[in-house]
């Protein structure tokens, strides 16, 4: 069993953390205003369900392992944070889709609307992927990316001018605001539980989050929660983020595999495998998915 984090006095806490601003994109940030419990209170709360006499054969450190890999949800809901944070409005509304936190937004019928868009580095244009329609891949080179990058600056300095120039017309800042675009920085607190805070970051830090989202994720998840929930953490990586499953059909592939003495098997040897659901698909995403899993175990391999 390896042995439970020592306790690092110089860490960084609830009460240091707070309002610590940790940056991200080229005008972002994250930065905690408040937090609720820390592992002791997931502790508590599943001691109530399981009670005190488990404490001998079930130290804090393993109960929240147990908790996180069977999914035992509530006790993770005793813990809370709060955050500031600064993000431009594209990628906003992804953040918005996950309806279990509490939101308070910035204001652009109220207030000027924020004087920052966020900006394209050179080296920043990334292509589009062909194997997956949502995602991108690689980098455009820096000659194919600098007339973007141009052409970006002129239209983020031209909505702003439009924007305004309405608002020095006397038009309403609710009705100004129609072309700004989307990648006009928000403000917003942002509050969730832990439990929900981790089922965002499981989406969200995924390979599959589009990149500027997944800085966000990343900052909250490595500079904040892994500092203040640290055997959460831990657990979260261990049992979820960095969790591999397998499916009814992989694993039939696998003892397949395995009972023809194949393995580890090329590619040929895992396509007599595959199961039979797939097997008359020229393209199966899920057959490539189950390949993709075996690779990464090492029981095919690439090529
Ligand atoms: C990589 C990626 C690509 C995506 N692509 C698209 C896309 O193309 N189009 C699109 O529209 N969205 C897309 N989304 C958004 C996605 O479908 C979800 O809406 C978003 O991730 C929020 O997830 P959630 O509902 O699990 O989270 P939350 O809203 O935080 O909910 C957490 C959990 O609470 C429960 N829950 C919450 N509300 C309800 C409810 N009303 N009823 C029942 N259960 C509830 C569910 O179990 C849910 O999983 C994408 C998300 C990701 C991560």
């Amino acid at each position: 069993m390896p042995p439970a984090p020592a306790a690092d006095p110089t860490a960084m806490n609830g009460e240091n953390l707070r309002w610590k601003k940790f940056p991200v994109l080229d005008d972002g940030f994250v930065t905690l205003v408040d937090v609720m419990g820390t592992d002791a209170s997931v502790v508590q709360a599943a001691r109530v369900s399981y009670g005190e006499g488990t404490r001998k054969v079930s130290d804090d450190r393993q109960l929240i392992r147990y908790l996180l890999r069977h999914a035992h949800t509530t006790p993770f809901e005793m813990a809370e944070l709060k955050f500031l944070v600064r993000v431009p409005m594209d990628c906003w509304r992804q953040w918005v889709r996950h309806r279990t936190a509490n939101i308070n937004e910035y204001s652009t019928r109220y207030s000027l609307a924020i004087d920052s868009m966020q900006a394209t580095q050179d080296d920043g244009w990334r292509s589009q992927a062909t194997h997956n329609r949502q995602g991108s891949a690689g980098v455009l080179t820096v000659a194919d990316g600098h007339p973007l990058t141009q052409s970006e600056q002129e239209l983020q300095s031209l909505a702003r001018r439009v924007y305004e120039e309405r608002l020095a017309a006397g038009i309403a800042r609710e009705q100004a605001r129609k072309d700004l675009p989307l990648s006009t920085y928000t403000e917003a607190y942002w509050k969730i539980d832990l439990h929900n805070l981790l089922h965002f970051l499981a989406l969200r830090m995924d390979s599959h989050a589009q990149l500027e989202i997944r800085r966000y994720a990343e900052a909250i998840g490595h500079e904040i929660v892994a500092r203040l929930f640290p055997l959460c953490w831990e657990a979260f990586l261990d049992y979820r983020f960095n969790a591999l499953r397998l499916t009814h059909l992989d694993q039939g592939v696998i003892q397949r595999l395995a009972t023809a003495g194949s393995l580890p098997a090329d590619r040929q040897a895992f396509l007599a495998a595959q199961d039979e659901t797939w097997a008359g698909l020229e393209r199966c995403r899920e057959r490539e998915e189950c390949l993709a899993k075996l690779i990464s175990l090492g029981l095919v391999t690439e090529g």
